[in-house]
């Protein structure tokens, strides 16, 4: 089976367009044009989904020290005062006077091709030759951040024109566009009335931290995970789902007793990279990348990376955020949120290891690393080989033919085997053809009731990656099925 070569762009719009075909992810409002970074979840898509997140689900409450929550996606406004949002959640951005088009700053100088950054930097009496085009960019943003007025002088020597439509001095100086997007409780809108709909979930955690230690008697270490809905207005929504204003995370917080934070830290870091490969992503297509810059709460922070087609991209962060949101949360609410501790007699605010990752991007992830297309006797069979717990159909039923009591048979299979697992019962078309279907989707068993079974009770199941085949007597489908789609974490 030879492999096909597409370029990482090729096998992004292949993938993004077997998805919209079959049903896994169509763009939102399409009638009307579609909606700038907002996807909708299709009838495979959003089998697929919850496929992923019940994996993850599993992995972080089927045990002891970790407890469940679905907090509010409006919280009181406060809580994002505290948290820092309403202060740092923001890119500096750049609008162009002639066009209207808004710029990241950062995306302005990391899409600039290495010539431009070169004059830029002789501008700036830098000796390009010991840069690379990433750390000329990041020396001109850092001076630009220093100062100002730099940016200004930059557009009025026509060194930074429109990328969009090339007008020279047309770009206005920096400004900070918040991410949040805002909102009104209630009848009036005005500013005692707003409220944003929250950027991240895990502020849900931490205001709930108390009523969840209340309510389960847990003591530190502990943890509380929560899946949902997540908003940031993204300037630059791009590459499908990577990017999107409306997105779902998956997120932890571990809260434990400071000086035993690195440690744990070092824990969570393990038990997340070596739950996405138990999903099926190959070691070499994963990567920790520390980050450089911590934000002002880390003590520690890495990013998970899985490679995308157009390259490595973050799908979870694991941060040792320190006692900075608790402790911020106490200022703010007035309410303590300290911990005794009973081997100390002290009351202190506990640190927090948090997993952050996105249910959406990881979904693209599982995508792109599932896409193959492969050459079987001279013809291009396209196969998701994704992991058996993640695929959104487990096992298509194929009578061979509509006669001779096959389609009985293959009914009363399909009845039963419906009961623990989502199949697809299809009985057209040629069994070849019928089988490139299931494997364009990912659906791991293909299982024949043929002219044999009329004699013996016996079906062929047909695993999908490998095509091989073997024969089953049909009461033991379902028990070789359920043991060969099992989660594989948790
Ligand atoms: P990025 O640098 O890519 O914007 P981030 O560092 O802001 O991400 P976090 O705040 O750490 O991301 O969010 C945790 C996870 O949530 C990310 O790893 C990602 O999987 C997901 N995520 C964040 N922003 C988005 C988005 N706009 N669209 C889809 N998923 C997102």
């Amino acid at each position: 089976m030879a492999k096909q070569q597409n370029t990482g762009v090729q096998t992004l719009e292949k993938i993004v367009s077997l998805a919209k075909r079959r049903g896994f992810v169509f763009q939102s409002s399409e009638i009307y044009g579609g909606l700038n970074g907002c996807w909708d979840y299709g009838p495979l898509g959003v089998a697929m989904l919850r496929n992923l997140k019940e994996a993850w689900w599993r992995e972080m409450t089927n045990r002891n020290d970790i407890e469940g929550l679905d907090a509010s996606i409006l919280m009181h406004p406060k809580v994002w005062e505290a948290s820092g949002h309403i202060q740092n959640f923001s890119d500096p951005m750049v609008d162009c006077k002639s066009c209207k088009a808004r710029f990241r700053l950062d995306h302005l100088f990391g899409d600039m091709n290495e010539k431009k950054l070169q004059t830029i930097a002789k501008h700036l009496t830098v000796d390009h030759r010991e840069h690379t085009k990433e750390s000329l960019s990041e020396y001109i943003l850092a001076q630009i951040e220093a100062n100002e007025a730099l940016f200004t002088q930059l557009v009025e020597l026509e060194l930074v024109n429109c990328p969009n439509c090339g007008t020279k001095q047309s770009l206005t100086s920096p400004r900070n566009f918040n991410l949040m997007f805002e909102t009104y409780i209630g009848p009036v809108k005005d500013a005692a009335s707003a409220v944003y709909l929250r950027p991240e979930t895990a502020q849900g955690i931490f205001v709930n931290v108390l009523n969840v230690m209340q309510a389960t008697r847990q003591k530190l270490p502990f943890g509380i995970a929560q899946i949902g809905k997540a908003f940031r207005n993204e300037i630059n929504t791009k590459n499908f789902l990577f990017r999107t204003r409306e997105f779902e995370q998956m997120e932890m917080q571990y809260f434990v007793k400071e000086g035993t934070d690195e440690t744990f830290y070092e824990q969570w870091r393990e038990r997340r990279i070596n739950w996405w490969s138990a999903l099926g992503m190959p070691k070499e297509k994963l990567r920790l990348k520390p980050h450089e810059k911590l934000a002002h709460y880390a003590k520690a922070a890495v990013d998970i990376e899985f490679e995308f087609p157009f390259g490595f991209g973050e799908i979870e962060g694991i941060h040792n955020r320190t006692n900075f949101d608790l402790s911020r949360h106490e200022e703010y609410s007035g309410k303590s949120l300290s911990i005794h501790d009973e081997d100390t007699k002290e009351k202190k605010v506990p640190f927090v290891i948090e997993t952050s990752a996105g249910a959406s991007r990881g979904f693209m992830a599982f995508l792109c690393n599932a896409y193959r297309e492969e050459e079987v006797n001279g013809e291009v069979r396209t196969v998701m080989n994704l992991h058996p717990f993640l695929a959104p159909v487990k096992a298509a039923i194929l009578p061979l033919v509509n006669k001779d009591g096959m389609q009985e048979i293959a009914e009363k299979l399909d009845l039963d085997l419906r009961r623990s697992v989502k199949t697809f019962y299809d009985d057209s078309g040629a069994v070849g053809r019928r089988y490139r279907r299931q494997d364009e989707i990912g659906t791991p068993y293909c299982i024949t009731i043929d002219s044999d079974t009329l004699q013996d009770q016996s079906v062929t199941i047909r695993e999908r990656d490998s095509m091989a085949q073997i024969r089953l007597p049909i009461e033991k489908v379902k028990t070789y099925l359920l043991e060969n789609i099992e989660c594989p974490v948790g």
